[in-house]
């Protein structure tokens, strides 16, 4: 079987399928792996993230697949989220002895940034979405209502819109909450922050992102596969309305079993003939699904100028600094010699503003902020930085948008998708990439009669969550 596209939905595909004895051949079109969560070298030597990802505990599958592949022990996970706000006040957010849902109670008690008429409005919808376990029943109107409608509906301040709400959500979904359908936030709430103590530990990875997935060309060759890079697909071969094969380059063609096309649905319409288009019905919305921006802003200071592993700043244009050269420190080594410079990255979600603005006043701006949220960084001087921009880098999780997003497997025989943008429940995460590539692959086994489930459960709801979910189904199962 072949699968097109070497991100983590393809991987996953990929390695689900070499698992249950298939040979797989997978092809890449870029001269390395992961896609939109990978790590290159600049012309200048440095190696650098596409852009900085995190992972969260409740992300099931996606840890599935690191533990599959071998590079479950390159993320670190971190119990406490630190907050800075312009005024220099500082908050934090980390699990206390309390059982979920209130585990994070404590901190969020504690939390300078906001005000009690803030807290108590965040509660009440808090309380909203646990008695509703997570479903509040006005999610489902118009297909769909967005964030911001859903908040307003729920009396938030503006300050907690600003500095909770929007703080959250922006990052996890890559939207602003008047385009983000409300599911997919409240989603966010009930699966990292209510429903188990675990779920809002955040993953980061301590090695470049390339190299997490050093074990899956390694793993798809050693049963049989192969992984070819620099190979770009130019389109799909029809015979008679079927699937017979994909075109590369100078008229070579390669056929298979089976293809699992694990490409961003922007690409994917570029490849499909009208003809597909027009007689597959999942495949005929593909444009009316949108994208949003992305912007990473990487600075090399010549000292160290913070201490946190990452900060997350509120009212900025930059959302998140993240200290590389933290991160990356080897924590298992047993000389910690103090590092001579100190390597930052910035992340601003949804960065609609950013994308026509001119690099070098992107840089000033940051700057002028990193200033701000860190003094020592004044004193130091700044040895160079660079901005990645990322047009598309995630679907635009739109109020409705899962009208459009199409199921693993087509009415074309042989033609299975995968990729963040397919019908997983799931927004465009690294996660939702995962569970496509496995859902893709468990739909081909189907076809086989050979059936494997891949797909990894949510995390078991926890504390007084569980208990009180246990008591609920005793119920209903009385009934
Ligand atoms: C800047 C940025 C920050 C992000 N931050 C986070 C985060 O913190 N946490 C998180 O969970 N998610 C994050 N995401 C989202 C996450 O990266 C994606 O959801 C996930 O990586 C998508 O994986 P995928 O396999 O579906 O698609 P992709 O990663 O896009 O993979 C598709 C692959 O197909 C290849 N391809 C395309 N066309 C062809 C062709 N014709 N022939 C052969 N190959 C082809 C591409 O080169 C690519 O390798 C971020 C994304 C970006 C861009």
């Amino acid at each position: 079987m072949i699968v097109i596209g070497g991100g983590l939905a393809g991987l996953a595909a990929g390695i689900a399928l070499a698992e249950s004895g298939w040979r797989v051949r997978l092809f890449e079109q870029r001269p390395f792996l992961g896609g939109r969560a990978t790590s290159y070298v600049l012309p200048d030597g440095e190696h650098v993230d596409n852009c900085q990802h995190v992972t969260l505990g409740c992300c099931t599958n996606l840890e599935d697949f690191y533990t599959r592949i071998g590079a479950a022990g390159k993320i670190k996970f971190f119990d406490r989220l630190y907050f800075l706000d312009p005024q220099g006040r500082h908050g934090e957010m980390q699990a206390g002895s309390l059982p979920a849902p209130f585990h994070l109670t404590g901190s969020f008690a504690a939390f300078a940034p906001l005000a009690l008429l803030d807290k108590l409005s965040i509660a009440r919808a808090m309380l909203d979405i646990l008695r509703t376990k997570g479903k509040p029943s006005d999610l489902q109107e118009n297909d769909g209502i967005s964030m911001l409608e859903w908040l307003r509906r729920r009396r938030q301040t503006k300050r907690a819109i600003e500095r909770f709400w929007r703080v959250v959500l922006v990052s996890a979904l890559d939207e602003e909450l008047d385009r983000t359908d409300a599911r997919f936030g409240v989603d966010v709430f009930w699966k990292a922050f209510l429903s188990n103590s675990a779920g809002y530990r955040m993953g980061v990875p301590a090695v470049p992102l390339a190299n997490l997935y050093d074990g899956c060309k390694w793993e798809i060759e050693r049963r049989g596969g192969e992984v070819v890079l620099r190979a770009p697909v130019r389109g799909l071969k029809m015979e008679n309305g079927e699937l017979s094969g994909i075109r590369f380059d100078e008229g070579r063609e390669e056929t298979a079993d089976a293809y699992v096309f694990a490409v961003p649905h922007t690409a994917l319409a570029g490849l499909l003939p009208e003809s597909v288009k027009q007689s597959v019905p999942s495949l005929a919305n593909l444009d009316k699904i949108k994208v949003a921006p992305i912007t990473g802003v990487h600075f090399w200071f010549d000292r160290p100028v913070m201490d946190e592993p990452f900060l997350t700043l509120l009212d900025t244009t930059s959302q998140w600094i993240f200290n590389k050269t933290a991160l990356y420190a080897d924590s298992n080594s047993k000389e910690q010699t103090a590092p001579a410079g100190q390597y930052l990255q910035l992340v601003i979600s949804a960065s609609y503003d950013l994308l026509q603005k001119p690099r070098q006043e992107i840089i000033d701006l940051c700057l002028g902020e990193v200033w701000e949220a860190l003094p020592a960084a004044r004193d130091a001087e700044l040895l160079k930085a660079t901005v990645i921009k990322e047009a598309a880098a995630t679907f635009s999780p739109e109020p409705g948008v899962d009208r459009w997003r199409p199921k693993q497997q087509t009415s074309l025989p042989r033609l299975f998708l995968a990729g963040d943008w397919t019908d997983t429940g799931w927004p465009a995460t690294m996660e939702g990439a995962v569970r496509s590539g496995y859902l893709a692959a468990e739909a081909l086994l189907r076809t086989t009669g050979a059936p494997r489930k891949f797909l990894q459960p949510d995390l078991e709801p926890d504390g007084f969550i569980a208990m009180w979910l246990g008591k609920q189904n005793t119920a209903s199962g009385s009934r």
